[in-house]
């Protein structure tokens, strides 16, 4: 036995992960259901590092040195169960499985109890970076035990991407945090998609500016405070024309936005954790309103706002506005990613660092911008912050957003450009803001029609109203 570790499933993002810690050194096991892909990596990559391949599973562990450290690249569900089960029985108590697929975090809590009673770690792990993170530097997000992070985390931050000398990989928490945080990473990232692309569409409707214009437009703020990965290549991808049409490549793209799941996953969770993510789910609702063909045909044509044209003058007016309407939703969305982790870490006894999240999203990652310093160095200064806005500079940077922030929504609706994204991060801001909310009232529908009775600002306890006879007196319950 001479592997440092072993990966099994030599996908896209396996094989790339089997390079990355060969290059980093280790000797790596490669293993694959069908031996073909398997000895294909090691031809084609061979020389990259040293590899070991193995046919069949068992020649795959004894490969291993102890205690073992197993790591399963497949698909999320089914395929993880079906893989997890051929492995388990071959190894011994302390060996560790570590699944870096985009497992399901009650996936990850289930999987890693019934190993736990084997005596065998369960490491689920959050990968992002896609195929070329894999390759060069991903950022890892590592749940499981203290334990298994203390044998498998210098491996981890070292292949790893690297920002500022320091890794992009962490130890999260216990059984499923590492995939939880993950995926409100993704839910993030779907968030602020939506958002970028909203001002896009603002800055053509309104402001009147062609694809390339805004291109030019996204270069400029990527060099200041919404500078990230996906601000830059945003204004790639407007700047790009169709080779055949020569139209904006944007123009000849079917406007009906994919998803593979991980974003309806952090909504559907938000749900049962009652954190209001308001601003991933209408990033998420958009993707499928886009799909809605038929229900946007029956839409089509009816009426929508007025449109002036605005001067040259009033168009960079009207961006420098956007800027600032992207800046305070992009905070409100990161701020109910973190929340909603915060609201996890209570439900299932992690012991999150919020810092760190901010850390390791620095690099190698969809999300990755100079931005997640300041979130870093937020929870840095105060570990138990309950929202971003508690931090002095974000909540004065949110201050001078006011007016164009509130310009760019009214704007919006008046001329009716949809703008979900931006408004449920208006929407929320005002909410958790405001002194006092209608939810009173919900509390008096709900007392007629339920008895489900209300709390009163004047005294504790629970009462309820006879509502047949308004004059009675209220009932303590
Ligand atoms: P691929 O489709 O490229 O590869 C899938 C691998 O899984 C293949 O090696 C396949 O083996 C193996 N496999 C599938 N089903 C089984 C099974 N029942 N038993 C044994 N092996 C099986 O997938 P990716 O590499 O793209 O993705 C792998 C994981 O990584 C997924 O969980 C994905 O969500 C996650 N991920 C992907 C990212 C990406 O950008 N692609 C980014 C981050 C995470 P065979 O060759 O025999 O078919």
């Amino acid at each position: 036995a001479s592997a440092a570790i072993g990966v099994t499933g030599l996908g896209v993002m396996g094989r790339n992960l089997a390079r990355n810690f060969a290059r980093n050194g280790y000797t790596v096991a490669v293993h694959n259901r069908s031996a073909g892909r398997t000895h294909a990596l090691v031809e084609e990559f061979g020389h990259e590092g040293a590899f070991v391949p193995a046919e069949s599973p068992a020649e795959f562990v004894a490969a291993l040195e102890r205690p073992r450290r197993l790591m399963i690249m497949v698909q999320a569900g089914a395929a993880t169960d079906a893989v997890i089960g051929e492995f388990a029985p071959l190894l011994d108590a302390g060996d560790m499985i570590i699944d870096a697929g985009n497992a399901h975090y009650a996936d990850t809590r289930r999987r890693e109890a019934a190993l736990r009673e084997r005596g065998l770690h369960f490491v689920g792990t959050g990968v992002s970076g896609g195929e070329e993170g894999a390759l060069h530097g991903p950022s890892i997000m590592v749940g499981g035990s203290a334990e298994s992070y203390a044998v498998l985390g210098p491996m981890f931050e070292k292949v790893s991407a690297q920002v500022d000398g320091e890794p992009c990989a962490a130890y999260i928490g216990s059984d499923g945090a590492g995939h939880f945080v993950k995926m409100v990473h993704n839910g993030i990232e779907y968030a602020d998609m939506q958002l970028i692309a909203e001002a896009y569409d603002l800055l053509r409707q309104v402001a009147g500016y062609t694809p390339g214009e805004i291109a030019d437009v996204f270069r400029r703020w990527n060099e200041g405070r919404l500078g990230s990965y996906l601000v830059e290549i945003t204004a790639e991808v407007l700047a790009h024309v169709d080779a055949e049409t020569g139209a904006p490549f944007v123009d000849v793209v079917v406007d009906a936005a994919g998803q593979k799941g991980t974003g309806r996953w952090t909504v559907q969770t938000a749900l049962d954790l009652a954190s209001p993510v308001t601003a991933i789910a209408q990033a998420t609702f958009a993707r499928a309103a886009s799909g809605q063909s038929e229900l946007r045909a029956a839409y089509a044509g009816l009426p929508g706002g007025t449109r002036p044209k605005l001067s040259r003058t009033e168009a960079e007016r009207f961006a420098s506005q956007v800027e600032h309407a992207l800046y305070a939703s992009k905070v409100i969305a990161y701020d109910q990613g973190w929340k909603m982790i915060q609201d996890a870490a209570a439900e299932y006894g992690w012991k999150i660092d919020l810092g760190t999240v901010a850390r390791i999203w620095r690099g190698g990652c969809i999300i990755r911008a100079s931005f997640l310093d300041r979130i870093r160095a937020a929870y840095a200064a105060d570990r138990d912050l309950v929202s971003l806005l508690g931090e002095m500079e974000f909540a004065m940077e949110i201050t001078d957003a006011q007016v164009p922030w509130r310009e760019t929504v009214s704007s919006a609706a008046r001329r009716g450009v949809p703008v979900p994204a931006f408004s449920a991060a208006l929407a929320h801001y005002d909410t958790l803001r405001a002194g006092r909310l209608p939810a009173a009232l919900l509390q008096g529908q709900r007392d007629y029609f339920g008895a489900h009775t209300y709390g009163r600002t004047d005294r504790p306890g629970a009462f309820h109203t006879h509502w047949a006879a308004p004059g009675r007196p209220e009932t303590t319950a």
